[in-house]
């Protein structure tokens, strides 16, 4: 009896010391591994969000985070769109607060308040921005609870906008800025600069 529990807990341990490393090494390189043990990285549990417009749409992302032309020391992503491109949510959450009756924009500060907007808080405390909607481009109410993927509103170039585009920024319960990644057709990506990217 003694020698069939030794020679199974020899098969067990065969197992462990052989045969599991060679499945892990089949997931994760090597250097990950030598990273996450060192302590380099963390795995990121941070939210998946879902790129701001219609499915299958593709747009050219021209600003992200600490881009110097007006997001310096910022993290948001502006997005080209012609006006009247349709806006999705990114998260779920209630809607917080809205504005669409302005049709001023440009750059100029004198248009600083001119943007028309949506501020979704998500459960978490945490808030999505979405600027520069076109006037009556929201869909949504204050007080309205939204999924994720839902049509809130038009793009546009209100506010202090060089351009028609759309301004996504997402803060923190604390109001400190988030970096996030999305969805994209491609898979889940942090946005860079001068890409153009589908939603999935
Ligand atoms: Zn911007």
């Amino acid at each position: 009896m003694k020698n069939r529990t030794d020679g199974l807990l020899i098969i067990v341990q065969f197992f462990f010391l052989f045969a599991m490393p060679c499945v892990s090494k089949a997931q994760v390189t090597d250097d990950r591994i030598h990273d996450l043990k060192a302590g380099r990285v963390q795995p990121d549990t941070s939210y998946i969000y879902s790129l701001p417009f219609s499915p299958k749409s593709k747009f050219l992302l021209i600003q992200a985070y600490n881009s110097k032309m007006s997001h310096a020391g910022e993290l948001s992503l502006d997005f080209k769109m012609k006006p009247g491109s349709k806006i999705f949510a990114a998260r779920e959450g209630v809607v917080e607060s809205v504005k669409e009756n302005s049709d001023q924009g440009g750059l100029k500060s004198e248009y600083m308040n001119d943007g028309n907007h949506i501020i979704i808080r998500h459960y978490d405390g945490s808030v999505a921005m979405y600027w520069h909607l076109q006037k009556d481009g929201v869909l949504i109410n204050e007080g309205d609870s939204l999924q994720k993927g839902k049509h809130i509103g038009f793009s546009g170039n209100t506010g202090y906008s060089a351009f028609p585009h759309l301004h996504f920024q997402v803060q923190d319960a604390s109001g400190r800025d988030v970096a996030t990644r999305f969805y994209t057709k491609k898979g889940v990506r942090y946005l860079r600069p001068g890409k153009w990217y589908e939603a999935g």
